[in-house]
């Protein structure tokens, strides 16, 4: 079982419906399929869909979830999960808060983005004013609070190195509260967060990045180099980035591949030929699919190397 038991009933109550269409009214999107949110373009649908356009809305919206009792996921831009066939019971709160404002005049110089703003975007924009400590980010699909969440990371950089703050709305025994977050209170690990590890009730709404001033040109140069890097050696196509963590010491796509797995083939996915830790949905792929393929590397490399693969991606949803 990898997915949600559904011998758990997750389906909300008849009462727990009428009191979402009473608070949410218009705003409340019905069976939604959520494959074409996600960056592998595969999943079932989501019984109940809201997105939410700023932070401020993301909050109200969070808070009004939390006092009805209604569970919720929050879903950036789909590009680090696996969605069930068989869908999602809980609420998707589907991220578009997107605004991003840089303050040039403040030291370091800073950048602040709503949690739902493209995250390759704000490197980018960053570049452009000369701002460096990015870089590293240009080619990292997914949103700002995604990315915070995750701890993403590529190219011997990460979130935490450069994180200034976030603003996060947290319930506790203390009630519903916005706190402001230095990056400490993170705790930062490899693709995780206190908040990931923990999965407390909190939602980042926002975050600030600081930066070094630096010369545009070779910071774009070395965007353009990590992008190019990216192509040559991440497959085209539909998939979620990186299925595994690596493990201590090792790479998942080099054991995967060492297993002599590469190429291999299940339903529409497929295990990239480029890179043996990306699984491409080649073909109308299924999440169950996806989740053979899974299997079929944990156990063939737990066999041979004796080493146990652990999801990089989270998979959301019902099983079948
Ligand atoms: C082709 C490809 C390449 C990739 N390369 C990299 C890479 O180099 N480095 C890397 O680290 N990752 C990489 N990834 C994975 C992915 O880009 C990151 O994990 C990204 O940060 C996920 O952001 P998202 O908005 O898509 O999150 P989603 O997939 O939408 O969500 C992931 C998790 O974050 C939670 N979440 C999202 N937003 C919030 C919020 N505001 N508050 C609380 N929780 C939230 C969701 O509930 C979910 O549990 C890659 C993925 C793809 C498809």
């Amino acid at each position: 079982m990898l997915f949600m038991d559904t011998t758990v009933k997750n389906q909300l109550s008849e009462i727990q419906c009428e009191a979402l269409l009473a608070t949410f009214g218009e705003r409340l999107q019905r069976s939604v399929s959520l494959g074409r949110f996600t960056a592998a373009r595969i999943g079932g649908a989501a019984d109940w869909l809201i997105a939410v356009e700023s932070t401020d809305k993301l909050a109200e919206t969070v808070t009004q979830l939390w006092g009805l009792e209604i569970p919720f996921r929050v879903l950036g831009s789909g590009s680090n999960v696996l969605v069930s066939d068989a869908g999602v019971r809980e609420v998707v709160l589907l991220n578009k808060a997107q605004q991003i404002r840089f303050d040039l005049e403040s030291s370091p110089p800073s950048a602040w983005a709503e949690s739902g703003a493209n995250f390759g975007l704000l490197a980018r924009q960053a570049a452009s004013r000369g701002l460096s400590g990015l870089e590293w980010a240009a080619g990292v699909p997914g949103t700002v609070g995604g990315a915070v969440y995750g701890n993403a990371g590529a190219h011997g950089s990460d979130v935490a190195a450069t994180l200034q703050a976030a603003e996060i709305l947290l319930r506790s025994t203390d009630g519903i509260q916005r706190q402001h977050w230095p990056a400490e209170h993170f705790e930062f690990s490899y693709r995780a967060s206190q908040i990931k590890r923990v999965r407390q009730d909190a939602v980042i709404l926002s975050a600030q990045f600081r930066f070094q001033l630096g010369n545009p040109e070779a910071i774009k140069a070395q965007m353009d180099e990590y992008n190019a890097y990216r192509r040559r050696t991440q497959p085209p196509g539909a998939s979620m980035g990186s299925i595994f963590k690596n493990p201590p010491g090792d790479y998942a796509g080099r054991l995967i591949e060492a297993a002599g797995l590469k190429g291999t083939c299940l339903g529409g996915a497929e295990i990239s030929l480029v890179h043996a830790n990306f699984f491409v949905n080649s073909e109308g792929a299924t999440a169950s699919d996806v989740i053979q393929l899974i299997q079929l590397a944990q156990r063939t490399v737990a066999e041979k190397f004796g080493v146990e693969l652990e999801l990089e991606i989270e998979l959301i949803g019902d099983d079948v």
